[in-house]
C-alpha cells in the first residue's frame, strides 16, 4: 500500500494548484471587467474628462478627483458606468489622484483609486483694450457686480441629479472658432485674467444654439457677461453663452440640441461683436473644443 502514498499526494497537490490558478484567473478576470479608461487619455489642465469603468453589476460607483465629486450614471446599453468630470484650466501640474470605489448588492466593495498625472497645458497671452468702466468699474457697477457674482453662485450650486444631456456636444454657433481657451489676458495693460472660455468669430446676430440638451437656469443681461444664457446639463455640467443681442429662451425652459437661445452681439466686456462659449464642471473650467471632439453618442 506504501507506494500509493506518493501518487495521491502528487494527485491532491496537482488539486490545489488547479484551485490556486483558477483563483488567480478569476482575480485578473475581475481586475480586467473594472478597467478604468479617461478620454482623452492625455490629461491636462482645461481637458474635460470622460470616465468609464467597465464593471455592468455594480450597484453604486462613488468618486473623487482634486475634491470635485464624481456623479456616475450607466450606460445607455448598461455595460458601464461613466462620469463626465474634468480638469480646470488653473489646476496645477503634477499627480492627482482618482479615487473610485464600486459597490456591490451584495455589500462587497472594490477600490479602483489610482494615479492620474496632470500635464501643463500651454496657454499663450494676450492682451487687449475694453472701454474703462470694465477695467475700473465705479462703485455702483461694482456693487451690480457682486450681486450678479451672488446669483451666478446660487445658479451653479444646484444642478439636475441625473445628465440631461444626450449624445455629443455640438458647436453653438456657424462661425470660426478660436484657440483662446486658457489665454492669460491684460486688459488694457492692467487686470489680469484667464480666458475660461473660447471665442468664436461670429457677426452681428448669428443665431446661437443649444450645444446639447439641458434647463435654461440663467437669461438676462450681466455686467461683464452682457446678454447671458447659462444651460444646466445635469451632474454639475453648465454651457454658458456670453454677449448675445438678443435672448429667446427663458429661466426654466428645457432645450435640446440645436435650439436657438438667442443672436450672437456685442453686449458685456467685449472688443467687438463675437460668441464667447464657456463650460464648467463643478467650478472647473473645460476646454470647450476638447468637449466638441468627446465622442458621446453611444453614452447616453
Ligand atoms: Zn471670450
Amino acid at each position: 500500500m506504501r507506494p500509493r502514498l506518493f501518487p495521491r499526494n502528487c494527485r491532491a497537490i496537482a488539486f490545489l494548484v488547479c484551485v490556486i490558478a483558477l483563483g488567480l484567473c478569476e482575480v485578473a478576470s475581475r481586475a480586467q471587467s473594472y478597467a478604468v479608461t479617461l478620454t482623452p487619455a492625455f490629461v491636462e489642465a482645461g481637458s474635460p474628462e470622460l470616465i468609464r469603468v467597465d464593471t455592468p453589476i455594480a450597484t453604486t460607483l462613488e468618486g473623487e478627483w482634486m475634491d470635485r465629486k464624481l456623479q456616475f450614471f450607466r450606460s445607455r446599453d448598461n455595460r458601464a458606468w461613466f462620469a463626465l468630470a474634468g480638469v480646470d484650466v488653473e489646476a496645477p501640474a503634477g499627480p492627482s489622484q482618482l479615487r473610485i470605489v464600486v459597490r456591490f448588492s451584495h455589500g462587497a466593495a472594490s477600490d479602483l483609486t489610482r494615479a492620474v498625472e496632470i500635464h501643463p497645458a500651454h496657454y499663450r497671452t494676450g492682451s487687449l483694450t475694453v472701454p474703462p468702466r470694465f477695467v475700473e468699474p465705479d462703485p455702483e457697477a461694482l456693487k451690480q457686480i457682486e450681486a450678479e457674482s451672488q446669483l451666478k453662485a446660487k445658479v451653479f450650486a444646484s444642478s439636475a441629479s441625473e445628465p440631461l444631456w444626450n449624445a455629443s456636444f455640438r458647436a453653438p454657433v456657424t462661425a470660426t472658432p478660436t484657440d483662446s481657451f486658457g489665454t492669460r489676458r491684460m486688459f488694457n495693460g492692467k487686470l489680469a485674467s484667464i480666458h475660461k472660455g473660447m471665442d468664436y468669430r461670429a457677426a452681428m446676430g448669428t443665431p446661437v444654439r443649444a450645444g446639447n440638451s439641458g434647463v435654461v437656469v440663467l437669461a438676462r443681461p450681466l455686467y461683464y457677461e452682457g446678454n447671458c444664457v447659462i444651460i444646466d446639463h445635469g451632474l454639475g455640467l453648465f454651457t454658458l453663452s456670453m454677449h448675445f443681442s438678443r435672448i429667446d429662451v427663458k429661466e426654466g425652459q428645457h432645450v435640446a440640441t440645436g435650439d436657438r437661445l438667442g443672436l450672437s452681439g456685442a453686449t458685456g466686456r467685449v472688443t467687438g461683436p463675437h460668441l464667447h462659449w464657456a463650460v464648467r464642471w463643478q467650478g472647473a473650467y473645460l476646454d470647450p473644443a476638447k468637449l466638441l471632439k468627446l465622442n458621446l453618442a453611444t453614452v447616453r
